[in-house]
C-alpha cells in the first residue's frame, strides 16, 4: 500500500499552526524529544495525542464526531477451518485495508479489537464534512477488501455501522490510560455494525440526515437492535 503520507501533523498545523515534522531530515530533531507519527493515524503526532492535557487542560471533551465500526464477518466460521498463521494474515489485510482506508479520509483508528476496528472522525484533525468523509472511507475499505478478494482468493467479508453524534473522547481510565471514544454514539454505531452484512454499510437517520445525497433515496427500514427497546430505523449506505 502506498499512501501519500503527511510530511508535518496535520492535527499540529490546524490547531496551533506548528508545523511538526513527521518524516524526513526534518523530522530528527522532533523524534529526539519524543514526537512521532502517531500509531493511530500517522499524519497526526504523539502530540495530539496529548493534546488533552498539554493544550486543552483536560482530560476529556465533549465532541460531535462520527463512529466506524467495521467487522470481519467470514473470520468466525473460517478461524475453524484455518492455520493460525493464515488466520493472522488474513486479519493483517483487514486492519491494514481499513487503516489505509481511514487515514486517507483524516480519520482516527483508535481501536482494534479482536476481528473488528472502531474509528472516529472529527479528531484530532477536525472536519467540518466527518460525517461524509466517514462514510466514504466506509465505501472505501468495502472496496478495498473486494479488491483483496478477488486477488487472493480470500473469502473475506465485512460489514460496517456508522453513527454520528457528541460523545466523550478523551483518556479513561488511571492505571491504564486509554485514548478513546465512549458514550450512547458509540455503543449505537457498534450495534449498527452488528446489524450490517457481509459488504454492507448500514448507518442511522442522524448519518442520513447529514450525508442524504451520498446515499439511497430508498427507505430505511428498522432493525432490532440490542439494548433499544424499540426497532431502530437503518440506512444502506
Ligand atoms: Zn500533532
Amino acid at each position: 500500500m502506498a499512501q501519500s503520507r503527511s510530511l508535518i501533523c496535520k492535527g499540529c498545523w490546524q490547531t496551533m499552526h506548528v508545523p511538526i515534522a513527521l518524516r524526513g531530515p526534518l523530522a530528527v530533531p522532533f523524534r529526539i524529544v519524543g514526537l512521532r507519527p502517531s500509531r493511530m493515524n500517522p499524519n497526526t503526532c504523539t502530540l495530539c495525542e496529548l493534546m488533552f492535557e498539554r493544550v486543552m487542560k483536560a482530560t476529556k471533551i465533549t465532541i460531535d464526531a462520527t463512529i466506524l465500526f467495521a467487522d470481519l464477518r467470514a473470520y468466525t466460521r473460517l478461524s475453524q477451518s484455518m492455520s493460525a498463521a493464515s488466520m493472522g494474515g488474513m486479519l493483517d489485510v483487514f486492519y491494514d485495508e481499513c487503516a489505509g482506508a481511514i487515514w486517507d479520509h483524516d480519520g482516527l483508528l483508535n481501536k482494534t479489537i479482536g476481528d473488528a476496528v472502531m474509528a472516529v472522525f472529527n479528531f484530532p484533525i477536525r472536519q467540518a464534512d466527518h460525517t461524509r468523509q466517514a462514510l466514504l472511507a466506509a465505501r472505501e475499505i468495502q472496496r478495498r477488501i473486494e479488491r483483496r478478494k478477488a486477488e487472493a482468493g480470500l473469502e473475506l467479508g465485512v460489514g460496517i455501522g456508522l453513527h454520528c453524534g457528541e460523545l466523550s473522547f478523551g483518556e479513561f481510565g488511571r492505571s491504564h490510560r486509554d485514548l478513546t471514544a465512549i458514550g450512547t454514539v458509540v455503543n449505537t454505531a457498534s450495534r449498527v455494525q452488528g446489524a450490517a452484512e457481509a459488504g454492507e454499510i448500514l448507518v442511522t437517520e442522524a448519518v442520513r440526515e447529514r450525508v442524504g445525497d451520498l446515499t439511497d433515496a430508498g427507505a430505511g427500514q428498522p432493525y432490532p437492535l440490542k439494548g433499544f427497546d424499540s426497532p431502530v430505523m437503518l440506512y444502506r449506505a
